[in-house]
């Protein structure tokens, strides 16, 4: 079937609107009309060769869209179905058995391969293959095909084109504090780099009740959309060598729990400097392989936890619809941090992603079928 994708040519090159030919879906595949997808950093870190993956090659991990064919095998959807297409697991790795599916050992080459995990192509243009299967699903296209099992189905009356983001960005920021930290209400909570992880997890914690809830960035306007989503106290870190200290004074002592969503370093450090005696951190942000960074001993042994978080440590298949309804229920204003984009604007999304102008771009395909 012919569609309209985003495809990048070589390393680094723009996103090029493509006519292409694509596979019918097999027996345990699903194929979505793609309605929208979020943007996220991951999607340039793929076309920048962050992941070495081949080209040409079609991103895009945060679609939603309704379901328009399915194998023979898939069970629980039908043509017409709402979804949300999630991250990728291989079934049969010790990870995967233990059910930490978001841990699974194959996810490296699943997400960015370019193929099926049994190496085939989905997409081709004049015979040539064209890599996709970004995540297992390449959403940066009219039309996608994913399996059932990262196949969210969500309920109809939620506006669709919001929910994309929910697939990584929203479930991973939501889910580090709903699944991973599982804070008390009136816990303290720090938040540094609000941008839409550092924002789910903002507003993740307020629907848990924590108080104080600390924003760090450096942004101003980013630090006032965190004030309208929960914030209860803003800290723009430009300039500043005190956050630490002021940190402790607006916690009286300390943070029970902090959140680095930034990747960098030396914000690291202060997340893990502000925690209280057997405080946790959890870090989110995905800094280059190769980063290093630094602690105290003896300060990490009293108690204090860092630990990494990927996805959320959710099952979209549970958790992503709870965040529809939280949605529908106004307490996770996702809209709040969403830009829409043309799909056609698809390279200004991505420079304006990248200059801190939009927090969440979504691309919306509507009129691309
Ligand atoms: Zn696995
Ligand atoms: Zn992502």
């Amino acid at each position: 079937m012919q569609i309209k994708a985003a495809v990048v040519r070589e390393r680094s090159a723009p996103f090029v609107i493509e006519t292409l030919e694509l596979c019918a879906p097999r027996v345990d595949e699903v194929m979505v009309r793609v309605v929208a997808s979020g943007m996220c950093q991951t999607d340039l870190h793929g076309r920048d060769g962050y992941f070495v993956s081949p080209y040409p090659a079609v991103y895009g991990h945060e679609g939603a869209g309704v379901v328009h064919a399915v194998g023979s095998a898939v069970r629980g959807l039908v043509p017409g179905d709402h979804v949300v297409m999630s991250y990728p697991w291989c079934g049969d790795c010790a990870n995967c058995r233990a059910h930490r599916l978001n841990y699974c050992l194959n996810s490296r080459s699943l997400k960015s391969n370019g193929t099926r995990a049994d190496g085939s192509t989905l997409l081709e243009k004049d015979g040539k293959p064209v890599y996709s299967a970004y995540f297992q699903q390449s959403s940066f296209g009219s039309f996608a095909i994913t399996q059932e099992r990262y196949t969210v189905k969500v309920r109809k009356d939620a506006p669709l084109e919001l929910l994309g983001p929910l697939a990584c960005s929203g479930q991973t920021g939501a889910g580090a504090v709903l699944n991973a930290l599982r804070p008390g209400r009136g816990e303290s909570i720090v938040v540094f780099g609000v941008g839409a992880v550092g924002l789910s997890a903002l507003m993740a914690a307020k629907i848990a009740g924590c108080d104080p809830i600390i924003a760090v960035d450096i942004h101003d306007h980013r630090l006032a959309l965190a004030r309208e989503l929960g914030a209860t106290h803003l800290i723009n870190h430009k300039g500043r060598d005190d956050v630490v200290g002021e940190i402790r004074k607006l916690t009286g002592g300390g943070a029970r729990y902090t959140v680095e969503a930034s990747a960098e370093p030396k914000v690291l450090r202060e997340a893990i400097d502000c925690l209280i005696m057997a405080g946790t951190c959890a870090l989110l942000g995905s800094a280059r392989r190769g980063t290093d960074a630094s602690f105290e001993m003896p300060f990490l042994q009293q108690g204090r936890v860092v630990r990494g978080v990927v996805q959320g440590d959710s099952i979209p298949q549970e958790f992503i619809p709870k965040l529809v309804d939280l949605i529908m229920d106004g307490k996770f204003p996702i809209e709040k941090m969403i830009k829409f984009y043309d799909f056609a604007d698809i390279n200004k999304a991505a420079a304006e992603s990248s200059a801190g102008l939009a927090i969440k771009p979504v691309l919306r395909m509507g009129d691309y079928k």
